[in-house]
């Protein structure tokens, strides 16, 4: 199946130099998003990418402990908004369908919540659609997917939401500038002399996309290289104004950083090696750091809890816990894997700081678990 995906990701690469030939250069924004999701070649149409034998592993598919987990976070939000008859719970790119899976059996414990669930997957791989169908109990009430937010919001109307993203941020399309004497001017990806290779260079004149810097990024100094993602800004001012509109929390997962900073983050894996991104478009995961502060000052309409990392988050949710009672009923073998996994999803070496995790809710709305700061007195 990979190989024959394989041979259906050239022809991205000479679509893409067609269109440099014709329309001159491209944004790097444009690149990721041909590279990822054209709709015939892109990376999510084609590949496989999840797993040992794809590309990269996801914190879902390293334990069923981050998906329970998450899973009862939606549930304890759900108990403290006084149990709504309605729940809808969106998730933006689903992958395999894993931490939806996981997170169902955990709600499944929770009286009265599989009843008032609705659930609409936001998914623009038909092929990963599949997947997600096989993955998911057949008995899930009522899944629909949408290929945007927008659409899976307008379905949900009138009903609380919870919107769920674990590295749905990090595949956005972010667009790169670089600081020169004069001015910000945007990194475009041309081809080289020869015509056959993708190449980075630098666009002629500066860029108005600089005006969506943070002030101290927009001052480092000449040569410097920083990075916006306009995309993702969009996706969460769209979840920040539902949550305004019909109450409810969103949890949004990936690695990134809490403060804004210059820096080139984009990166291309394949088969858990580090490549070019600049090398064979569609063939390999293209992503880019997700940069938390620019979150939160586009989601001021909403209220912002953490970023806390990823191992603080998991422990406060009891993941100790969770991995001592899988334990007890498990073989040495499998002890030895829950270790392993609880280990890589919170020790700071692997998962545990590089993830973050990023609480919004309704401004009016209760608190949710897992953010607490056992460094913080009480009531800050
Ligand atoms: N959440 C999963 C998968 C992460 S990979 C996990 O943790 O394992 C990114 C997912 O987002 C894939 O399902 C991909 O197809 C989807 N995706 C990426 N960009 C998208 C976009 N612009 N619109 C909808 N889905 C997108």
């Amino acid at each position: 199946m990979i190989e024959a995906a394989k041979d259906l990701a050239e022809p991205l690469a000479q679509y893409l130099i067609g269109r440099i030939k014709a329309e001159g250069p491209l944004s790097v924004a444009d690149y990721m998003a041909e590279a990822l999701g054209n709709q015939r070649f892109g990376y999510y149409m084609t590949r496989e990418p999840f797993g040992q034998h794809g590309d990269f592993v996801t914190a879902p598919e390293v334990s069923q402990m981050f998906g329970e987990l998450i899973g009862l976070w939606v549930a304890d939000y759900w108990l403290k908004s006084g149990t709504p008859e309605r729940l809808a719970l969106i998730e933006l790119g689903p992958g395999r369908g894993t931490l939806m899976a996981d997170a169902l059996r955990a709600i499944k414990a929770v009286p009265g919540l599989s009843k008032a669930l609705r659930l609409h997957l936001v998914e623009m791989s038909p092929r990963l659609r599949d997947l997600q169908k096989q993955t998911l109990p057949p008995l899930t009430p009522d899944i629909k997917w949408h290929g945007q937010l927008a659409q899976a919001i307008e379905a949900a109307k009138g009903a609380p939401l919870i919107i769920i993203a674990n590295e749905f941020f990090d595949a956005l399309p972010i667009h790169q500038l670089v600081s020169t004497a004069s001015g910000w001017h945007e990194r475009l990806v041309g081809l080289d002399e020869a015509g056959g290779n993708f190449t980075p260079l630098l666009a002629a004149t500066p860029s108005l996309l600089s005006v969506m810097l943070a002030p101290h990024v927009a001052l480092t100094p000449i040569g410097s290289l920083a990075e916006i993602c306009p995309a993702g800004l969009q996706v969460i001012k769209e979840i920040a104004s539902a949550l305004e509109a019909q109450g409810g929390a969103a949890l949004i997962i990936d690695y990134g950083t809490v403060t804004s900073a210059a820096g080139d983050s984009l990166q291309a894996l394949t088969r858990h090696q580090y490549s070019d991104p600049f090398k064979n478009p569609g063939q390999a995961d293209i992503t880019a750091h997700v940069d938390f502060a620019a979150l939160g000052r586009a989601a001021s309409s909403a209220r912002t809890h953490g970023p806390v990392t990823q191992a603080r988050f998991l422990e406060n949710m009891g993941i100790n816990a969770r991995a001592q009672s899988l334990k007890a009923g498990a073989t040495e073998a499998q002890a030895h894997d829950i270790d392993e996994a609880l280990k890589r999803l919170t020790d700071e070496n692997e998962m545990g700081s590089l993830f973050k995790v990023l609480g919004l809710t309704a401004p009016s709305g209760p608190l949710p678990a897992g953010f607490e700061d056992p460094n913080l007195p009480e009531d800050k």
